[in-house]
């Protein structure tokens, strides 16, 4: 007979094993008990600086404050992405959260926008982004929820240290009630009727029972890959980068309130201010440049002195078949992993914990409902997957063998379809209420990357164009004006309490 879970073990104590804890410990409450179990001998991957506006929510569901997370954490706001160098060596772009122009007031806004830019009238995209003018001024300031506000528009972010909000989370799950155990798991049994996991095995010869299991061991897998063998999909063919290298630097000048993205010879390198410190990093594909270079590179183009050596990571693109096998869900880089380019991976690991908590089990593991739950997540991470390709995929750049590559390899026909559309007259669509992606952010890059639909659709000449231009100016002179008024991004954090 079903029973209700009444225990949960989770392994792993990276971002996403303690995003976990708190989560679940946060639902489940007093009715089950939540063990983490890490080794600190391992240690985490720890990198992770950036995020996307969904973030907010998440810490508010586990009800964090935001100004106390900023502070233990060294936050900064993130308004968007600025991508140098993609889709030609010598252009630039800007890729802001939240849409362009108030939205519902000028219908379908890239129809409009493209309609007007065949005039010659449109002026640049970013105009009409309140979260880019604020950051190209330094700018930050809280989000208003009232659609009329000039502030509406302004989604953000935050740039955060992340083994610092893994420690902080700790705190408030040990707080909560959430018991974490010191250890390395040498074993995971199953068991013999289903396959499926009884109990770990620690090294000094503990062990550890749960119903369900929370597999955050990062790369390994140890219990979705190494027990229960669920397999990988790999998306090295459209996704090639397969190293990183992450360096911190002391803080230069004012912190900026957006990641910026530089395209080198074979890959491109972040650079991420914090309150603290400024994170740089070169993630690259081993086949067009070896770690030397690839570390010289980096060295020779840091902003801000170098605090340490910098760290080398590996990793292949792809997710786990299965997401949910028997009694073990895997979150974070245990389920996959997609290189860090729109900073998806803490979403991610935040959108896998929802479903989840949608998709609650009981002891019978209802076959169905973990099916449901590996069909939809798995969708959700392949049009996030199809979004980062598009980066590479629409670019003009011809200077080097890895930029000619990834120019010229096949895409997945999901991403062809939504390019080509958007080529022949600027349709642009989302799939679903689950795809995180929206409209705007494929505009964004579409159009920033050197995509100009060849025409707009017909419907749109028989507005009254003279009106759509007026409306459209005054949308730039007001989210102009609405950031000319926000604050410094360091005056905004220092009055509101969130600078540490
Ligand atoms: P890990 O941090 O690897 O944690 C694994 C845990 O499992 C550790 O606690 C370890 O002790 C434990 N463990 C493993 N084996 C055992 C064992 N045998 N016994 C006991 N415990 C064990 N994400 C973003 O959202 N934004 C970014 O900007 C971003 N940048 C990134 C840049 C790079 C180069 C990389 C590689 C990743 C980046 N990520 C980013 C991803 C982000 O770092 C991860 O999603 C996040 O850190 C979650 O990691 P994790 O918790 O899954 O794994």
């Amino acid at each position: 007979m079903a029973e209700p879970i009444k225990s949960i073990l989770i392994v792993g104590g990276g971002t996403a094993g303690w995003m976990a804890a708190a989560a679940i410990q946060r639902s489940v409450g007093p009715n089950a008990t939540v063990t983490l179990v890490e080794s600190a001998d391992i240690g985490i991957v720890g990198v992770g600086e950036a995020t996307v506006p969904t973030i907010k929510d998440f810490n508010a569901l586990i009800d964090l404050d935001e100004a106390e997370f900023m502070r233990e954490t060294q936050a900064t706001i993130k308004l968007g992405i600025e991508f140098n160098g993609w889709g030609k060596a010598d252009s630039a772009y800007f890729h802001p959260f939240g849409t362009y122009g108030p939205g519902p007031t000028i219908g379908d806004f890239p129809q409009s926008y493209f309609t007007l830019r065949e005039q010659g009238r449109a002026g640049s995209l970013e105009a009409y982004s309140i979260c880019a003018h604020a950051a190209r001024r330094g700018k930050a300031g809280a989000r208003s929820g009232d659609a009329r506000s000039p502030y509406s528009g302004l989604h953000t972010a935050y740039h955060f240290d992340a083994v610092l909000y893994g420690k902080y989370l700790r705190r408030v799950c040990e707080g909560r009630g959430v018991t974490r155990v010191e250890g390395e798991i040498v074993d995971v049994v199953l068991k013999p009727e289903d396959g499926f996991v009884d109990h770990v095995v620690l090294k000094d010869g503990r062990t550890l029972k749960a119903d369900l299991f929370i597999d955050c061991t990062g790369f390994r897998g140890l219990l979705i890959e190494g027990a229960l063998k669920a397999g990988y999909e790999d998306w090295s063919e459209w996704l090639p980068m397969n190293r990183a290298l992450a360096v911190p630097c002391a803080k230069v000048g004012p912190v900026t309130p957006y990641t910026t993205s530089t395209a080198r010879d074979a890959g491109w390198q972040w650079r991420i201010a914090l309150q603290h410190r400024t994170g740089n990093g070169y993630v690259y594909c081993s086949d067009y440049i070896d770690d030397d270079a690839a570390r010289e590179t980096l060295l020779a183009n840091l902003d801000g002195e170098a605090l340490a050596e910098p760290r080398p990571l590996k990793f292949v693109t792809g997710r786990r078949k299965k997401l949910w096998d028997k009694n073990v869900v895997s979150l974070g880089l245990s389920s996959g992993f997609i290189e860090p380019l729109e900073s998806t991976s803490i979403h991610l690991v935040q959108v896998g914990l929802i479903r989840l908590l949608q998709h609650w089990p009981d002891t019978e593991f209802s076959p169905v409902n973990i099916a449901g739950y590996n069909r939809r997540l798995g969708r959700e991470i392949e049009l996030i997957r199809d979004f980062v390709i598009l980066h590479y995929h629409a670019t003009d750049r011809d200077d080097t063998p890895f930029w000619r590559h990834v120019r010229d390899m096949p895409i997945p026909d999901s991403l062809a379809e939504r390019v080509e559309m958007f080529r022949d007259r600027g349709l642009l669509f989302q799939v679903g209420a689950d795809e995180y992606f929206s409209q705007g952010s494929w505009l964004a890059v579409m159009y920033g990357q050197g995509i100009v639909p060849a025409a707009h659709n017909p419907l749109y000449d028989y507005q009254n164009i003279e009106r759509v231009a007026d409306g459209f100016e005054q949308v730039k002179r007001t989210w102009g004006a609405a950031a000319d008024a926000l604050p410094s991004h360091e005056d905004f954090l220092k009055r509101g309490g969130m600078w540490a």
